[in-house]
């Protein structure tokens, strides 16, 4: 296709960091832009790389990362900085070489890039390309960051303020401890500020979300950047791709769910990178145990301390939930979550969790441990109200917490809510809606470039 200059339509080069929950929702962007007839390329981490058999479509383009997996020994804002020293200089090489290569074709190139990658927008500003920035969180943390930053460069946040129940003044609704990055060292939040800061300014923005949503959030972003903001989410109902598969899928869960009755079961995931300690996990089995409630837990190898996977678990536990409960390590969650039998999804609230769950209208249990997800969670137990955050972490706390999500009328009012909120999200992302149209316009202001 053709723009209005007569040139084709651009080569649009897509990367992401190597976390799971910004591969998949990118990898779902390139899937609909293709689909709207653009090329893509995918510059990616060789540490959890795309697999390119899922996308034939694709061209892939590795990034000598000099990293052998996600170190979540060190600090985060380490890891951060040195995937974006290491990728750097291939990722300056596979432009200029395609640059040469699409100006024979007659058609210019545009990035997309993922925020956490920043290298690649000044590299494209280097080299006079279009560079949109991609964010995979919700709309709500970027003030939330913004507010964070603030506070602390006017001595009003101060490490041990995470803990503070209080409301932050003039950042409504959030609390001290909902603000971003609240538990981490405080060097790691300043080396990641110092990283942060020297983010170019974008040609646009693209939001994994919905702007029925997430309005007021994505006015402030509008404001803020002073570009296109395209809120085109959620990508995976938009584009549903093969899941990323960074570790295998256990299908059998969903046979066992076949045989349980009508939302009767409790999904438990804290998603692919948080990792909890054994006594944490071990108040969490008894509140299960106690609770009676059906469940389904998936354990991610590695996310318990000192533990390779449930050895953790006492045995008297399994013994007493193995009639209504199963234990995996990694399921296909947005298939799981459509399931009839799932009534509630006990979650770290990482952003694509919940708009998997605001997708399929179920409500959720909120313990959230780190950067974004303070404030996913207040927004889903205060805001939206179809969840509620667990606060205190002891067995009699979380077993009344399953009990109000999936037995009581409290749960079921925020079930009501959940599925309004799935209808919302059906009305988005078809023929006219809001995130469907965001979309189309999107796809216009690529082709102008
Ligand atoms: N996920 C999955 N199977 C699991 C656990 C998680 O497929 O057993 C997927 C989930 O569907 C979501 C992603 O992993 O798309 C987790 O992303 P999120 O943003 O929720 O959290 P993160 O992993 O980035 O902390």
């Amino acid at each position: 296709m053709k723009n209005q200059g007569g040139r084709r339509w651009p080569l649009v080069v897509l990367t992401s960091s190597p976390f799971h929950g910004h591969m998949t929702p990118t990898l779902q962007l390139a899937k609909a832009l293709h689909a709207k007839g653009f090329s893509i390329a995918i510059a990616h981490s060789k540490v959890n790389p795309p697999d390119p058999s899922n996308h034939p479509s694709f061209m892939f383009l590795p990034l000598s990362d000099n990293l052998s997996a996600i170190d979540d020994s060190g600090s985060f804002s380490n890891f951060i900085h040195t995937l974006n020293k290491n990728c750097k200089p291939s990722f300056q090489e596979h432009l200029t070489r395609l640059i040469s290569e699409q100006n024979e074709e007659n058609r210019s190139i545009v990035v997309i890039y993922d925020f956490i990658m920043s290298f690649a927008g000044s590299v494209s500003v280097d080299l006079n390309l279009a560079a949109i920035v991609f964010r995979t969180c919700s709309a709500a943390y970027f003030p939330a960051f913004l507010a964070r930053l603030q506070l602390r460069q006017e001595g009003r946040f101060l490490e041990q303020d995470y803990a503070i129940q209080e409301m932050v003044p003039n950042f409504h609704p959030l609390r001290y401890k909902d603000l971003p990055f609240s538990k981490s060292p405080i060097e790691d939040w300043q080396q990641l500020v110092a990283i942060f800061s020297k983010q170019i300014r974008p040609s646009a923005v693209i939001w994994n979300t919905i702007k029925s949503l997430e309005d007021e959030s994505l006015t402030r972003i509008q404001e803020h950047y002073q570009v296109p903001v395209f809120a085109v989410g959620p990508l995976h109902k938009i584009t549903p791709t093969p899941p990323t598969n960074f570790l295998q899928e256990d299908i059998t869960c969903i046979s066992w769910l076949d045989k349980q009755p009508p939302k009767s079961v409790i999904y438990i995931s804290f998603g692919s990178l948080v990792t909890l300690d054994k006594k944490m996990l071990t108040e969490i089995a008894w509140s299960l145990a106690k609770s009676n409630q059906r469940f389904l837990w998936a354990v991610r190898p590695g996310s318990v301390c000192d533990s390779e996977w449930m050895e953790f678990l006492p045995e008297d536990f399994i013994e007493e939930t193995k009639e209504r409960g199963l234990i995996v390590k990694w399921v296909p969650q947005r298939e799981l979550l459509s399931h009839f039998a799932v009534g509630g999804f006990w979650s770290h609230c990482g952003w694509n969790s919940i708009l998997e769950s605001i997708s399929e209208g179920v409500p959720l249990i909120c313990q959230p441990a780190n950067v974004d997800q303070m404030v996913n969670a207040r927004y889903v137990s205060f805001v939206w109200k179809i969840g509620i955050e667990l606060e205190r972490f002891e067995r009699g706390e979380m077993e009344s917490l399953i009990r109000r999500v999936m037995v009581d009328e409290e749960g079921e009012e925020m079930r009501v809510r959940a599925i309004g909120m799935k209808e919302m999200v059906k009305e988005a992302v078809e023929n006219g809606g809001v995130s469907h149209d965001s979309l189309e316009g999107l796809v216009g202001f690529i082709s102008s470039c």
